[in-house]
């Protein structure tokens, strides 16, 4: 297990971000991260291993201002708990996300992504679902489809949040075999991975079925 937080608002949500992953600790991780958008083209990640409280001083030192973000407790499922293998993962300062589950099927796709052209920066499943969404959003699908496009490849289980680094009004979540809710604001919206991560922002939710993206 571990934990996804994200949110989209018209107010800074690190503190939300980071207080919703302080929330999910009870779930169990090796490691945690958080990137935030501070204009289209411009995010910021911070990525720590170990404990959550760690990530908060990490912060306090590096600030991720902003209204958009994504954040993530790991349980590390394929490569070891390290820095370059927690989450959130970014391809080409495009595409950004967080993922729960694992990837079934990631070496072929990885070996397809390698020959295509793309870097890889972990060992992890999840870096062959950012780079497939890149793809589809350099392709010229706005975000919602290109999620959609992309999670069809997949096989394996994952709750997802994305967002487009070019699109700062947008936040992506899809959700198959591991859970996924979506808290309901005034002008603002979140995911995480339970309900109890968003109680301190709100009480109003949608539970994602399987398959949804949203
Ligand atoms: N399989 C992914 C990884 O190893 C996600 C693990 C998780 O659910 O935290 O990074």
């Amino acid at each position: 297990m571990c934990g996804i937080v994200g949110a989209i608002a018209q107010r800074p949500v690190s503190a939300i971000l980071l207080e919703g992953l302080r929330r999910l600790e009870y779930r169990g991780y090796d490691s945690a991260g958080m990137a935030v958008l501070e204009a289209p083209g411009k995010l910021n990640r911070v990525r720590t291993l170990g404990k959550v409280a760690r990530l908060k001083e990490e912060l306090a030192a590096t600030p991720l201002p902003g209204t958009l973000g994504v954040a993530h407790t790991r349980w590390a499922t394929h490569g070891e708990p390290a820095v370059r293998n927690a989450h959130p993962h970014v391809c080409r300062n495009r595409c950004v996300l967080v993922h729960n589950g694992i990837i079934e099927n990631h070496e072929p796709l990885r070996q397809a992504q390698q020959a295509a052209g793309h870097a890889f920066t972990s060992e992890t499943d999840t870096e062959v679902v950012v780079h497939a969404v890149y793809d589809e959003l350099a392709a010229g699908y706005a975000l919602a489809d290109a999620v959609r496009r992309a999670t069809t490849r997949l096989v394996g289980a994952y709750a997802l949040g994305v967002i487009d680094i070019q699109d700062p009004d947008r936040l992506v979540a899809a959700r198959q075999g591991s859970p996924l809710v979506i808290g309901v604001g005034f002008g603002e919206h979140f995911i995480a991975s339970d309900v109890f991560a968003l109680l301190p922002v709100t009480h109003r939710f949608i539970f994602l079925e399987e398959g949804d993206i949203a």
